[in-house]
């Protein structure tokens, strides 16, 4: 899948991006990962998009710089994604958006699992799309807790909540 790096050519993104950009690359080699071209710009298209990217609006944008994508590249290159806790799935839109924790440093994760994975939160407006995970840990906890009172044990959580976002109430 890496081959005709020759043909692939870089893809502009805005300054923050490229400076999330800079991190994850950081990230990754701090890993003993990497972050090939291919994942970077996959990764920077989920950045730059300000709702959630499905796979397929992924690869058509990723054409216009490497024209030889198929479907099996961005594909591979999400799950790398995904593994390194670099982008979440929001499972109700199919779609893909950057983690915000991706940019800190990986000491605030402690407490996580080696495959950086954490408990999230999204916030999905039905109208507009745009996706915000929550950054509140005591949602993770208080969830935590409710599930040990019924005797469960969580081994992942994602919450996704459905509704209106401010810019669109104000609308
Ligand atoms: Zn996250
Ligand atoms: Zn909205």
């Amino acid at each position: 899948m890496q081959t005709k790096r020759d043909v692939m050519e870089r893809i502009g993104f805005t300054e923050a991006t490229d400076r999330l950009l800079q991190r994850a690359d950081g990230i990754c080699v701090s890993r003993g990962s990497r972050l090939t071209e291919l994942r970077r710009q996959v990764l920077g298209l989920v950045l730059d998009s300000d709702t959630p990217v499905g796979a397929y609006d992924l690869l058509e944008r990723l054409r216009s710089a490497h024209k030889g994508a198929a479907p099996p590249t961005v594909y591979r290159a999400l799950d790398f994604l995904l593994e390194q806790g670099l982008v979440h799935k929001v499972e109700r839109l199919s779609a893909f958006v950057g983690c915000v924790h991706a940019s800190e440093p990986d000491d605030v994760h402690s407490g996580h699992d080696h495959e950086h994975h954490h408990a999230a939160q999204f916030l999905i407006c039905t109208r507009c799309s745009r996706t915000v995970e929550l950054e509140d840990d005591d949602v993770a906890s208080a969830l935590g807790v409710a599930a040990a009172g019924v005797g469960f044990r969580p081994a992942r959580s994602t919450v996704e909540v459905e509704g209106l976002c401010a810019m669109c109430q104000a609308g």
